[in-house]
């Protein structure tokens, strides 16, 4: 008997053999509503059967007024070397660095993109690139993160205010996630977006993996080294490592549209003070409002300062639109995540202080150097031991979460050095995987080998 297979059989097939979501997943950006062939497609002719998932269940349930979770057994989704979880400005180093130097990377992210608070906390200024090294303004974000700013001079409009030494530049948020997602498509790390990690696979004293959880349910990753970059070092708390919490001001950031057609001069001879700050595209700024000092970790507090700083924005720019200069204003846009500055900070075998980062002064495990916010101050090193947690193993963290004393956090979180310290943490990883070693037993004079050949600079 003749069977002519139509399209939607075939989609079933591919869907059988695991290939529907590569053949399905072909994007482009325009609205013919033509399809692989080019030929017209319906909305209607798109939605296609699948089969159900029967996943094995495992509710909790209630025993003597408690919640109980029965134990059960986690799919292990992949194994790799280095796990880098959390996908700002530091986990993307971290994880192209550590995929360049030829170790099997994979990084999670609980949202949709890379960038983290720079991305999607709208925090467009990439600020201590620089510091004065002896007496000349020399750009200490390079490696990694200096080669991503400087791949967004290929566009225009992606970045501005760089000068001649691209000095603390603003960049879009959009060139900035595409550029991101280039390097690590082309790294070859292998991504995991909505995903969350919500707990750790422990071997004794060691990290070996983490939990994460997703619309594919709960499932673990094991990995040789896991690189803590969520910001708030859910992994490395969930690891029980030494570490202390601080409350900081929470802010959220938001742009306004059609800012070249507002006369601003009247609007701050009205009483507006903060208009924006300039971004590439010119008829755009973004605005930040500090925000309250509270706890980053409290899901009332997050949600609460959600409310309200939307609504803070809302009715600003309402009455801005309103004032004489500012008819033209619109909320363009506020940022999908809150502004959280800082939670949690690892206790590492050498925390940076304020005053080390002040003098000059020389470490033998420097990894990265931090910048100056207006290249006022020399670079200052920064210890691998500030990454490392003093007793845990298998474990490094980066980003705005290192190792440091209280005085240096207005500092040690700017996204510059979240960028170098990130990119030490892949490179150390790399290197404790190809040594087959702890991360606090790596050859340090190999790291920063590593870490030149990389682009990086260490003073
Ligand atoms: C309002 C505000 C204004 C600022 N202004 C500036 C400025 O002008 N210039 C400047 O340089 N810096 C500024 N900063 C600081 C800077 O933006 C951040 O400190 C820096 O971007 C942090 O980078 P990070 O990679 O360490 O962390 P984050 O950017 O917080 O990235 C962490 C990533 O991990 C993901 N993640 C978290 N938990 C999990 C989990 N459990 N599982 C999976 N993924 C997870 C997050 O989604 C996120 O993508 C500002 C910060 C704020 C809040």
């Amino acid at each position: 008997m003749k069977h002519t297979m139509t399209r939607r059989d075939l989609l079933k097939l591919f869907s059988a053999a695991g290939l529907g979501p590569a053949l399905a997943s072909r994007v482009v950006a325009d609205e013919s509503g033509k399809g692989p062939q080019g030929k017209e497609q319906t909305l209607g002719s798109m939605l296609q059967p699948t089969s159900v998932e029967n996943r094995p269940r495992y509710p909790a349930f209630i025993r003597d007024g408690k919640v109980i979770q029965p134990e059960r057994p986690l799919t292990v989704f992949q194994e790799t070397d280095v796990l880098v979880v959390g996908g700002g400005a530091a986990g993307w180093a971290a994880a192209v660095s550590a995929a360049r130097a030829g170790a099997k990377t994979m990084i999670v992210e609980r949202y949709g993109c890379f960038g983290g608070l720079w991305t999607g906390g709208i925090v467009l200024v990439v600020m201590s690139t620089h510091a004065a090294e002896n007496g000349q303004l020399t750009q200490v974000v390079r490696g990694m993160g200096g080669e991503l700013l400087d791949r967004h001079a290929k566009f225009d409009k992606a970045i501005v205010n760089c000068g001649k030494q691209k000095f603390n530049p603003t960049t879009d948020p959009e060139a900035t996630m595409f550029l991101m997602d280039e390097m690590i498509q082309e790294a070859k790390v292998k991504t995991l977006f909505h995903c969350w990690a919500t707990d750790v696979i422990m071997d004794g004293g060691a990290v070996r993996g983490v939990v994460f959880e997703s619309k594919a349910g709960r499932q673990a990753i094991l990995a040789k080294v896991v690189v803590d970059t969520t910001g708030d070092g859910d992994i490395f708390a969930a690891a029980g490592a030494e570490h202390v919490q601080w409350l900081h001001a929470m802010g959220m950031v938001h742009r306004l549209g059609n800012v070249d057609r507002a006369d601003l001069a009247k609007l701050k001879a009205a009483g507006y003070k903060s208009l924006g700050h300039i971004e590439p595209q010119p008829s755009v700024r973004w605005v930040i409002l500090r925000g309250p000092s509270s706890n980053g970790l409290d899901i009332n507090e997050l949600t609460r300062l959600q409310f309200e700083h939307r609504r803070a924005i809302w009715e600003r720019v309402q009455k801005m639109s309103k004032t004489p200069g500012g008819e033209s204003l619109f909320l363009l846009q506020t940022a999908p995540q809150i502004g959280v500055r800082t939670t949690r900070l690892l206790a590492g075998t050498h925390q940076l202080t304020y005053t080390e980062s002040r003098e000059p002064r020389k470490f033998h495990d420097t990894v990265a150097v931090g910048g100056a916010q207006h290249g006022e101050h020399a670079g200052w090193p920064i210890p691998y031991g500030a990454l490392l947690p003093k007793k845990l193993d298998g474990l490094l963290t980066a980003g705005r979460s290192f190792s440091m004393d209280d005085k240096l956090v207005e500092d040690g979180r700017l996204i510059g050095a979240c960028l170098t310290t990130g990119h030490a943490a892949g490179a150390a990883a790399a290197v404790a995987v190809k040594d087959n070693c702890r991360p606090r037993d790596v050859s340090i004079p190999k790291v920063q080998k590593l870490l030149r050949e990389q682009g990086a600079y260490l003073g």
